[in-house]
């Protein structure tokens, strides 16, 4: 995660932003409000341009990605459930690029007022989202603009069903596999062969504390079943099938991160 801003002066100049200071992907951001008025009108259709402009690869924003926060929530409020779903995924992509909340310049808080707005649409939008693809988007999004690091990029694998991690002890690649029917994990291919497969041990819903608790509850209370028994897979355990060493696999996932 990467992000270049200027100081916190450059986002607060007055009452108008001014765009001619701010640089994004591609250098001056003065088009930037054009950008953002195209993506109002046809937001599925320029998405992907507003996102290499503001969000190269979902893992890098600019001081104009931040100065767009405004007018995201803005046209979040407004917009229909579909355009909405489609603000959200590019704010909370912006917002998980942002320095951390204990940094006292952070966009998060310098732009509390649209953060809290877009926190809370998203919030509704959780509760009315089937998907499961869509209903982990959104729940990275939450968790985004709430300042949560790594675990708003890190669910992924609750719908497609499968985590990369490494081995604490012997640093094999492990895959661990979170199905409805079979849970296990391997370190070969396992889509295309018999692999030899070592067990997963759930976490235990009243061991889960914290955000896995409330990552469990909410997903419950939403009515995704899936995600919320992925997440008891996601905080449990896991053994090593090469060196039979325990680990978390929470744990590991967020050491990918750290390394
Ligand atoms: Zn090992």
């Amino acid at each position: 995660m990467t992000w270049y801003g200027p100081s916190r002066a450059a986002w607060l100049d007055g009452c108008m932003t001014d765009w001619s200071i701010l640089t994004d992907a591609c250098g001056s951001a003065e088009h930037v409000p054009g950008l953002l008025d195209r993506f109002e009108a046809d937001p599925s259709g320029v998405w992907s341009e507003l996102m290499d402009h503001l969000c190269p690869q979902l893992d890098t924003a600019f001081s104009a990605s931040f100065a767009a926060f405004p007018r995201l929530a803005e046209i979040a409020t407004v917009g229909s459930p579909e355009t909405l779903d489609w603000v959200l995924l590019a704010a909370g992509a912006i917002a998980s690029c942002s320095p951390a909340l204990s940094d006292s310049n952070s966009p998060l808080t310098v732009f509390s007022a649209p953060i809290a707005a877009l926190h809370e649409l998203t919030d509704r939008r959780l509760s009315r989202t089937a998907a499961a693809e869509d209903y982990v988007n959104l729940l990275q999004a939450l968790l985004s603009f709430e300042g949560v690091e790594i675990w708003d990029r890190s669910l992924d694998g609750l719908q497609s069903g499968e985590y990369e991690v490494g081995c604490p002890c012997c640093g094999v690649n492990v895959f661990v596999v979170i199905g409805q029917d079979d849970s296990f994990c391997c370190t070969d291919d396992y889509a295309l062969s018999e692999v030899q497969k070592s067990p997963l041990q759930p976490a235990r819903v009243h061991e889960l504390a914290e955000l896995p608790r409330r990552l469990f509850t909410r997903a419950t209370a939403d009515g995704q079943g899936n995600v919320a028994h992925g997440v008891r897979y996601l905080f449990g355990q896991a053994a090593c099938p090469d060196c039979g060493t325990d680990f978390s696999v929470a744990e590991r996932v967020v050491a990918g991160w750290i390394l």
